[in-house]
C-alpha cells in the first residue's frame, strides 16, 4: 500500500499543451514524455495529449519508445532522442547525433545539430559535409533538422542568439528540411525561435518556462503523504535521526510515510511546511528514507490515515518545492520515484 499519492490533472496538461500551441502558432507542438513524462506517467499523459491532437512525441530511449508505441498504437511519431540503438526499432523515429549513426540508418530520421550545447548532435561542419555528399544521405529521409537550446530560460543569455544564428546557417545546407528548435522556454523566446516543431516537456507539467516572471502554465500536480502514526511527546524530547529537533513544549508529532527514497531530500529539514486541512504543518527533524515527521501540535483531528499535502493548491507549486530543495522543478518531478500511487483527473 503506497503512502504517497500523486494526483495528476490530465485536463491541465492538455490545456497547457493547447496554450503552447497558441503561442507557437507557426508550427506544430510535440510533447516530450521522456523519463515517464518527467515522473508523472507517460502512458496516461501521452494518451490524453494524443486525444487532444498531439501528433509528435519525444522519448529518451528505445525502451521508452517501444512502451509508448504499445500505448499509442500506430500514427503519432515517436522520436527517440538517443537514436543510437534505434536501428532495430522501425516503429520509432531515431534522432541521429553523428555521421556513424547516419550511415547505419535508413528511412525517416531526425538529424540533431549541435549549435552550442556541446552535448549530443552533429557539429555544424558535419551537417554541411553531409549535405555535400549525396551518398551519405542516400536512404535516409530527414523529417526534421533539430537543435536544442542551452539557456532558453534566460532570454538575455548570449547563447540563444549565437545558437540560432549557427543553426540557421547550418540549415542552409539542407534548405528543404523542416526544423525543430524550441523546448518549453524556447517557445517564449519569440518568433526567431519558432520552427516547424517545438518540443516542450516541462511546461506541459506546470513547470514555469519563464523563471522570474509569472508562470503562464497551469499546475498539474498535487503530492500528498499519508499519516502513519501520531504521538504526543513531552518538552525536551528530540525527534528523528541525530536528535536534530527538540520539542520546546509538549508536542504532537505526525509521521508520514514518505522520505528521501520518494524524492523528498534531506535538505528539506527546517524548510518544509506541509498542509493539513488548511493548517500549516512544519517538518521537524531529519527526513528519513521512508518517513518524515511534522509538528501537529494543537491539531486535534490529526490521525493515522489522514493526508498531508506537500505540493498542491494549499501549499506550493513544483517550482517552489524545487527552490526549497535547492534544485529545479525538472529534478523534483523526475525524483518522485515509483512508490507513489498515481491518480489521474480525467480531461
Ligand atoms: C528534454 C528535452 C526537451 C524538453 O525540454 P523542456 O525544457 O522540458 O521543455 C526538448 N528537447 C530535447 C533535445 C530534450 O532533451
Amino acid at each position: 500500500m503506497a503512502h504517497g499519492l500523486l494526483t495528476i490533472d490530465l485536463g491541465a496538461v492538455v490545456r497547457n499543451w493547447h496554450r503552447l500551441c497558441e503561442i507557437h502558432a507557426s508550427g506544430a507542438v510535440a510533447a516530450v514524455v521522456k523519463a515517464n513524462a518527467y515522473g508523472l506517467g507517460a502512458a496516461p499523459i501521452a494518451t490524453a495529449l494524443k486525444e487532444a491532437g498531439c501528433r509528435h512525441f519525444f522519448v529518451a530511449t528505445v525502451e521508452e519508445g517501444e512502451a509508448l508505441r504499445d500505448v499509442l498504437g500506430e500514427g503519432p511519431m515517436i522520436a527517440v532522442l538517443d537514436g543510437f540503438r534505434a536501428r532495430q526499432h522501425p516503429r520509432l523515429t531515431p534522432v541521429l547525433n553523428n555521421l556513424e549513426e547516419i550511415r547505419a540508418h535508413s528511412g525517416p530520421v531526425i538529424l540533431h545539430v549541435d549549435s552550442g550545447m556541446s552535448r549530443l548532435g552533429l557539429p555544424v561542419n558535419e551537417l554541411e559535409a553531409l549535405a555535400r555528399d549525396p551518398a551519405l544521405l542516400e536512404g535516409i529521409e530527414p523529417l526534421y533538422i533539430m537543435t536544442h537550446l542551452a539557456a532558453a530560460e534566460e532570454p538575455e543569455h548570449p547563447l540563444n542568439a549565437a545558437q540560432i544564428a549557427r543553426f540557421n546557417e547550418a540549415c542552409l545546407s539542407l534548405p528543404r528540411a523542416r526544423r525543430s528548435i524550441a523546448n518549453s522556454s524556447g517557445i517564449f523566446l519569440g518568433p526567431r525561435f519558432a520552427s516547424d516543431l517545438a518540443r516542450p516537456g516541462a511546461a506541459l507539467y506546470g513547470i514555469n518556462p519563464t523563471p522570474g516572471r509569472p508562470n503562464p502554465m497551469e499546475p498539474v500536480l498535487r503530492l500528498e503523504g499519508q499519516v502513519l502514526q501520531v504521538r504526543d511527546i513531552p518538552a525536551g524530547q528530540t525527534v528523528g535521526y541525530g536528535g536534530s529537533w527538540m520539542a520546546t513544549r509538549p508536542s504532537r508529532i505526525a509521521t508520514i510515510g514518505l522520505g528521501y527514497a520518494d524524492g523528498l531530500p534531506r535538505r528539506l529539514e527546517g524548510r518544509l511546511i506541509g498542509d493539513f486541512r488548511g493548517q500549516p504543518l512544519p517538518l521537524v527533524g531529519r527526513v528519513s528514507m521512508d518517513l518524515m515527521t511534522f509538528d501537529a501540535t494543537g491539531l486535534q483531528r490529526m490521525r493515522p490515515g489522514r493526508w498531508v499535502e506537500l505540493i498542491g493548491p494549499n501549499t506550493r507549486d513544483v517550482d517552489a518545492m524545487a527552490a526549497l530543495c535547492g534544485t529545479i522543478g525538472y529534478e523534483v518531478l523526475t525524483s518522485l520515484g515509483s512508490r507513489f500511487r498515481r491518480e489521474y483527473l480525467p480531461v
